[in-house]
């Protein structure tokens, strides 16, 4: 009953009335039958119909988040790119494969974590998310985290650290310190595709990284 109400307050947060609830997709079959792993697939299918703002007009489809459903880390980027839109994943593309292999650095595998971003649909040639867009995807990305309730969350860049916490930090003074997000800790660092234009960079983020470790008792 609680899960139901949760949906539909969530339906409710992103607008829709009982008249234009937009028909779901057939529900995934999850490879894991947990609650989270159910309650991910549902919202999931909801979210592949969902036209809420105008880059429901441009993408070739949601790209929803990917990863454990119980996972204890979580990673959350901006938006997809080409690759992404175009494959249905978050983080696929060059910037991705620089996450999967921070990931690895790690030792986990991108199974262990869950990948999402703060926006759900590609934005047109990569430009910046719009304000509009960021507000009306948010409850997505808020519900994915009470879903979820990962111990730690990494933010990547300015815009997933914005979007989230609806607060106004900027990335360098931010990254590296610990932050709460009703309760999980987050932990905010540098945006991958900023690490391929910048790889001095990398060693900063790979600081942050042992933090995260050592919090999740990794090392
Ligand atoms: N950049 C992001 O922020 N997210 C992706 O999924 C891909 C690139």
């Amino acid at each position: 009953m609680n899960d139901l109400r949760n949906e539909l307050t969530l339906l409710r947060d992103l607008g829709y009335t009982h008249l234009d609830i937009p028909k779901p997709a057939p529900v995934a079959k999850a490879d894991d039958d947990s609650d989270s792993a159910k309650l991910l697939a549902e919202l999931e299918a909801i979210a592949t119909v969902c036209v809420k703002c105008k880059l429901a007009t441009t993408r070739t489809q949601v790209v929803y988040g990917v990863g454990n459903p119980n996972a204890d880390l979580m990673f959350v980027g901006e938006a997809p790119g080409r690759d992404e839109d175009l494959q249905g994943q978050p983080f696929v593309g060059r910037a991705g494969q620089l996450l999967t292999d921070i990931i690895k650095a790690m030792k986990l595998t991108r199974d262990d974590v869950y990948i999402a971003n703060v926006i759900k649909c590609r934005p047109p040639d990569n430009r910046n998310p719009e304000p509009d867009e960021l507000d009306a995807c948010r409850p997505w990305i808020r519900r994915q985290v009470e879903i979820i309730q990962p111990k730690v969350i990494v933010v990547l860049g300015r815009f997933a650290l914005q979007s989230l916490t609806e607060k106004a930090y900027g990335i360098t003074s931010a990254r590296g310190q610990w932050l709460d997000y009703n309760g999980v800790k987050v932990m905010p660092t540098y945006h991958p595709a900023y690490l391929l234009r910048n790889p001095a960079a990398k060693k900063d983020v790979w600081a942050d990284m042992k933090k995260v470790m050592t919090e999740l008792g990794m090392e």
